[in-house]
């Protein structure tokens, strides 16, 4: 397809690739999970079923992507551990990140009913992540170490706390009682004032879970006497083991130290550099228009699969434009969005606090809720049909240095927007004529734009520009002053020309 003047805007997307010999761990946890605790009304200090359902994810996302040897969590959180030599998404880093945050996301609201059947999700839940790049598996050993004590003291402290609130504490006494207590005296509040033995409750809650391929003993037939055979097979399991980041754990497992190694010796205290390593965080460039560009995962396939209407799913694209909608009202740094076909991208205000933040938490939390979003409204806009497989969306963030090259950027999405659709018309009108899919292709291989408009007039009786805007021009959603309150609009525009930008000079100020 034809090139734009405004092409060049792709020079400023950074190169993110992970090189190997490293393995790669994306860790995501869960936003803001107090509030969805309260609002969903999960158990204190633990909730089987929400941790059933975070393996059932974890498991899910392993057997969907092979490629991820192993995982690890415990609460809201959970991570990743790609083989050593993958080469998943090209090893980027952005994307290897925002796909399995929004795949997650996409089976927890999916799976939701199955384990929480009668209480509906309030809110779209989302999750935020990021990658660790560990150079070595000794450096591995000790992220899995690290994460596995955290479930420790995180859960007895949670323990503690919960038995204080149930006695009758109020959430601040019980905080003021815990603060910096060790987890000595913590052990012993519990067993002194509450007679709760810490070293008796479930283990997933004391442990945490991992997940990975075990050989289990299955039964693969019945006999003539009806008995059952069982074989040995690998099966995606999830496990509670005390001690992860142990020779006597990790060396017994033939695929993980034949894919990243085994672990040479016991870690007897986790080294403060690794963990500072392990929190430390990029930032985006400060004063550039930061975007976020999102885009659906083998849509082709999953439009195919819902029977989305060809060349264009207006409802499809109503619901994207919907969960963008979202996005902006959940992130208020996003000033402005522009989306077409299974795309998104999304403006950050130039002075946003969030470009203090760090790239990886705003493009994962972004993908997230917005694939959080399109599973939960996919009933309003498809109310006949049953969603039958996840989508999932993966993501990007590229800082442009001036309002001009924003701009620029943006023409060069919507000037996409025009010659697929308009290539999508054609080609869809002739296949609904008789064509085959090849002769079409092979019709309009070297086309102009105007030679199209012609082939539509001619042959089919239509006048392009009298198609709907919104497969025209995309759609674009912005906060609008009105009546002096502000709401988000979504409108389908020319933002090329300079007349969108004049009548809205606040977008970009
Ligand atoms: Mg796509």
């Amino acid at each position: 397809m034809a090139n734009s003047k405004y092409e060049y805007v792709k020079s400023f997307e950074v190169e993110d690739e992970i090189v190997l010999p490293h393995v790669i761990v994306v860790r995501l946890h869960a936003r803001d999970f107090l509030r969805f605790c309260k609002a969903h009304e999960l158990r204190r200090p633990y909730d089987e079923e929400a941790l059933d359902l975070m393996n059932s994810c974890a498991e899910f996302v392993q057997r969907k992507y092979p490629d991820i040897l192993f995982s690890y969590g415990f609460n809201d959180e959970y991570s990743f551990v790609f083989k050593k030599k993958t080469k998943f998404y090209e090893r980027r880093a952005s994307k290897i990140l925002s796909l399995i945050t929004s795949c997650f996301t996409s089976v927890f609201v999916d799976k939701w009913k199955e384990f929480f059947s009668g209480r509906e999700l309030k809110y779209p839940p989302s999750f935020s992540g990021q990658v660790i790049v560990c150079a070595t598996v000794d450096v591995l050993q000790h992220y899995l170490a690290w994460r596995q004590h955290e479930c420790y003291i995180a859960n007895q402290y949670s323990a503690c706390f919960w038995a204080l609130v149930s006695h009758g504490r109020t959430e601040k006494e019980a905080e003021d009682i815990l603060k910096d207590t060790k987890k000595q005296e913590q052990n012993e509040m519990l067993h002194q004032q509450f007679n709760i033995n810490y070293n008796n409750l479930p283990k997933i809650f004391r442990w945490g879970s991992c997940v990975l391929l075990m050989e289990v003993e299955a039964i693969v037939k019945y006999d003539n006497d009806g008995c059952p055979v069982k074989r040995l097979k690998k099966q995606i399991s999830t496990v509670h083991s005390q001690d992860i980041a142990r020779r006597t754990f990790w060396n017994q497992k033939p695929s993980l130290v034949k894919e990243l190694g085994s672990f040479v010796e016991d870690i007897k205290r986790i080294d403060k550099d690794y963990i500072k390593y392990f929190q430390s965080e990029a930032k985006l460039m400060p004063y550039t228009w930061a975007v976020i560009r999102i885009d659906g995962c083998h849509f082709h396939k999953f439009a195919d699969v819902h029977k989305f209407e060809k060349p264009n799913d207006e409802q499809a694209l109503k619901l994207m434009n919907e969960c963008a909608v979202g996005v902006l009202d959940e992130f208020r740094e996003v000033i402005f969005s522009y989306g077409v076909s299974d795309e998104y991208s999304f403006i950050l205000k130039r002075s946003s606090h969030l470009q203090r933040t760090n790239p990886s938490d705003i493009v994962s939390s972004v993908v997230s809720l917005f694939t959080s979003m399109y599973v939960m409204k996919w009933k309003a806009f498809f109310p006949l049909t049953d969603l039958v497989c996840q989508p999932s969306f993966d993501g990007r963030v590229v800082c442009y240095p001036s309002t001009e090259i924003l701009r620029d950027y943006l023409s060069w999405r919507q000037v996409d927007c025009h010659i697929n659709n308009q290539y999508n018309t054609c080609f869809w009108m002739l296949v609904k004529s008789g064509k085959s899919r090849s002769d079409a292709q092979q019709i309009l291989k070297g086309t102009q734009s105007q030679e199209k408009m012609e082939l539509l007039a001619n042959n089919f009786g239509i006048d392009y520009n009298t198609i709907g805007e919104m497969l025209r021009l995309g759609s674009s959603a912005f906060w609008e002053e009105e009546n002096g309150c502000s709401k988000i609009v979504v409108q389908h525009c020319n933002i090329i020309d300079d007349g969108f930008w004049g009548a809205h000079p606040c977008i970009l100020a």
